[in-house]
């Protein structure tokens, strides 16, 4: 099976074709760098060679040299979770008054598009539109949720992308494995993944073959849990707003009826793939919450705060979680309910209700994010060895702490860098705006 998990590999980086060089064995320098696994170097600077990253350091380096004045360079940022598929929305689905009510219109979004060449042509629009906001809000992973793999693939020239092969249903038809093999191996510059949808969407059975497949492929998974108090009453009844929903949706009942999981039972079902993401968590009970802790050494939650704010109406106990000595990671969910992909406007909301320190923000959306989609060999932190992925600010004046900086809302994204070459922006024309761009022997 192709596209597994991450290679670790000390070989010059694959970097993204179509993308842009930096010059080679260039040094950078601006105000702050920001490696998130230890203090921010103060006018400290980046060594990049064959797309990663050859030294680091705070005190004047050799060579040449490129200021880039007061940027703050950091990791590239990671997107845990997301569904690019509706990166062309314009703005989120009406919410209604319940997350059932937005399932309903996202079910009635997807049977509206018509099978064929024009809906491929929409989806690859679609997943080219996400990538470059992605890469222009300085995100240089994501984790990908697909029911489908796109013929064309996922084009090179953006950031790296671990794709959740995604099932719904009941039954593990044989019609539905081979879909989901095939698609596995047809995975062009993006690694593997899967995921059963939800507790209300699939059956033990199907969720249990997608998780044995991981398994087998040693591929991570993820899966929405909890996402509402309503799914443990489906789950437990078979009655509420989910039954409803399922319901008018032709979908439910079933006969026979499926075996449906709880929160907890997926828990130890996600635990026995290499790595796990449990998305959103909002409603998860004590039993779930304690077999999540049993299993943090293979699982972490994905918080995506202003969807979860806008249909749950609050945010998870991220205090809670963290006390409990359990991962977190950073996603925006899709553009059907959130009005962008923003990882740093998902970082502010957690920071201003009050839940994360900016730095803690920002770990959790770099250091988090990459153990989340099983790239914390690859991608996350700045450290030498490792792939030259990174990104560079440029934050209004003002900020002692530049963790703060990078989280003002006017802070912009002057360039994203993935394996050593430019995936969005464009350093030399700071010049203009930061002056320094300039390269300078010692
Ligand atoms: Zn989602």
């Amino acid at each position: 099976m192709s596209g597994s998990g991450d290679d670790g590999g000390r070989g010059p980086e694959s970097a993204p074709s179509g993308a842009r060089n930096l010059p080679a064995g260039v040094t950078i320098t601006c105000r702050s760098i920001l490696p998130l696994q230890g203090p921010p170097l103060e006018r400290g600077w980046l060594r990049i060679g064959r797309g990663r990253i050859e030294g680091i350091g705070h005190r004047r380096p050799s060579g040449p040299v490129i200021d880039l004045g007061d940027a703050i360079i950091l990791p590239g940022l990671i997107n845990a979770h997301t569904h690019l598929e509706f990166s062309d929305l314009t703005a989120p689905l009406p919410a209604g008054s319940n997350l059932t009510d937005w399932i309903e219109e996202v079910v009635r979004l997807r049977r509206a598009r018509l099978p064929g060449a024009a809906e491929q042509t929409r989806l690859a629009t679609a997943l080219s539109a996400g990538l470059q906001e992605s890469a222009a809000a300085g995100v240089t992973a994501l984790g990908e949720i697909a029911t489908a793999v796109p013929a064309q693939g996922y084009p090179p020239h953006g950031p790296r992308v671990r794709l959740y092969r995604e099932g719904l249903g009941w039954r593990p038809t044989a019609t539905f494995q081979s879909l989901v093999a095939r698609d596995l191996n047809h995975l062009r510059h993006a690694l593997g993944g899967l995921s059963p949808h939800a507790p209300y969407s699939v059956s033990a059975g199907l969720g249990g073959w997608l998780v044995r497949t991981a398994v087998a492929g040693h591929l991570p998974v993820a899966m929405h849990l909890a996402e509402s108090r309503a799914e443990a009453e489906f789950v437990a009844t078979g009655g509420g707003p989910f039954q409803n929903l399922l319901a008018g949706l032709g979908v439910w009942p079933v006969s026979p009826a499926p075996r449906l999981h709880s929160a907890a039972d997926w828990i130890s079902q996600l635990a026995r793939a290499p790595r796990g993401s449990v998305v959103h968590g909002t409603f998860l009970d004590e039993t779930a919450l304690n077999r999540l802790i049993r299993h943090r050494d293979r699982l972490c939650l994905v918080v995506c705060p202003r969807t979860t704010l806008r249909l749950a109406g609050a945010l998870p106990p991220l205090g809670h979680w963290r006390q409990a000595g359990i991962r977190l990671a950073v996603g925006t969910d899709s553009r059907a309910s959130n009005p962008d992909l923003s990882i740093l406007a998902e970082c502010r909301t957690l920071v201003e209700a009050g839940m994360m320190s900016p730095a803690e923000a920002l770990r959790t959306a770099t250091r988090g994010g990459a153990w989340a989609l099983m790239l914390e060999h690859r991608c996350g932190q700045l450290a030498v060895g490792r792939p030259a992925d990174f990104i560079v600010l440029q934050a209004p004046p003002g900020h002692a702490d530049p963790h703060v900086a990078a989280l003002d809302p006017a802070t912009r994204v002057v360039a994203t860098v993935r394996g050593g070459r430019l995936i969005f922006g464009d350093l030399a024309s700071r010049g203009s705006t930061a002056g320094s761009w300039q390269s300078a022997s010692q």
